[in-house]
């Protein structure tokens, strides 16, 4: 038995031989075959921790481009506290998951301060930092100093489950709790770093979510699902709810010099302090055009007359969908209200600019938006 529950399926999960003997083939898989990352070159704990963050969610392929970008714009704990936040944001833009970037930088901030611009070693404290979570704070310890912790994730729980056959719920927080620390007592004490990756690269390129590819597996003949023929069953992941579909209305407003009227989200919530073309949310979905006038209103403080529909983007968010409509619309500024601009619910506006467009942080929507400018 590990941790506190009983996985009686399993028959060889007390058997300290098998679990040397898995860590050393894994170690030894690692060697022979680990992929050649960028973040691998190096043994600086900054740029360690920017790869850590930076693959919260997100793939490598994807990530690779966004972390060399980042490291030549900012290159040290001083650069990035130095920074503004929206030189931070910039550097972000269409890598998503934007508070990623905000505790970043609010965390170099920290280190500065209080740590002397020294990422810590110990996990505890690396925990104490904004954007720094159980998991990442095992990765950037083990891989950058060497500390025999463990570091889990999905793919760190999927393969224990399969390695012991455990057929409980990854939902469960007991059972989450049992994974962890049955971790911990696999993570060894020399090279724990390369434990923790070879066992991220296990779950990356054979022990996949769906049709692992257990012939080519190091573990393949300790691993009891294999043996039971249940690579494909475990772990039992319970099925997410469906998320809401939700629409939104936004408008492209021009000046007369041809600039685009553009907002700065506010400095909290989704996409927080990204910019933005005027709108909110559509809650009737046959009146759209009633719904961006009465965002914009709430947002500004104006009038506008909507046109036609320019475009739209469908874009998946981790709890709702997203599809986003695009109007040409005309500030109305005789209207009753005879309002100027003012900022409710945003932090700022500008008149844009193609140049300002570019140097402006947008999310991944609000980009794709701006692709159906007339
Ligand atoms: S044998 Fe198959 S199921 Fe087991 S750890 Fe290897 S890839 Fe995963």
């Amino acid at each position: 038995m590990l941790g506190s529950i009983d996985y009686t399926s399993g028959m060889i999960r007390n058997d300290t031989d098998i679990h040397k003997k898995l860590t050393q083939r894994l170690v030894a898989w690692y060697k022979k075959n680990k992929r050649d990352l960028p973040w691998r070159h190096t043994n600086d704990p900054y740029a360690i921790w920017i790869s850590e963050i930076m693959l919260q969610q997100t793939r490598v392929d994807t990530v690779i481009p966004f972390y060399e970008r980042f490291l030549k714009t900012f290159p040290s704990v001083e650069a990035l506290a130095q920074s503004p936040l929206s030189s931070v944001l910039k550097a972000w833009e269409n890598l998503g998951y934007y508070s990623r970037a905000r505790n970043l930088h609010a965390a170099a901030r920290v280190l500065v301060e209080r740590f002397g611009c020294k990422i810590p070693d110990d996990p505890h404290e690396l925990l104490k930092l904004p954007g720094i979570g159980t998991y990442t704070a095992g990765a950037i310890a083990s891989i950058a100093f060497g500390r025999a912790v463990p570091a889990v994730d999905g793919n760190v729980r999927r393969i224990l489950c399969r390695v012991f056959a455990i057929h409980e719920s990854t939902g469960d927080p007991e059972v989450l709790k049992a994974l962890e620390s049955m971790a911990r007592t696999l993570v060894p004490e020399k090279n724990p770093g390369d434990f923790n990756s070879a066992i991220m690269d296990l779950g990356a390129t054979l022990c996949r979510p769906k049709a692992p590819l257990c012939p080519s597996c190091p573990l393949e003949s300790l691993c009891q699902a294999r043996l039971l023929g249940l690579e494909n069953e475990l772990p039992v992941v319970e099925k997410r709810g469906k998320i809401p579909h939700r629409y939104g209305v936004c408008a492209m407003v021009f000046d007369d010099k041809a600039r685009l009227l553009v907002v700065q989200r506010p400095s909290t919530g989704l996409l927080a302090s990204l910019w933005k073309l005027p709108g909110g949310f559509s809650l009737n979905k046959k009146d759209m055009a009633g719904d961006l006038v009465r965002e914009v209103n709430k947002e500004l403080g104006i009038d506008i007359r909507v046109g036609e529909k320019i475009g739209s983007v469908d874009h998946v968010y981790t709890h709702f969908r997203l599809t986003l409509f695009a109007y040409e619309a005309l500030w109305i500024k005789d209207s009753p209200s005879g309002a100027p601009i003012i900022c409710h619910g945003c932090q700022d506006f500008r008149w844009a600019s193609a140049k300002d467009l570019e140097t402006l942080a947008f999310s991944r929507v609000d980009r794709m938006i701006l692709s159906h400018l007339p």
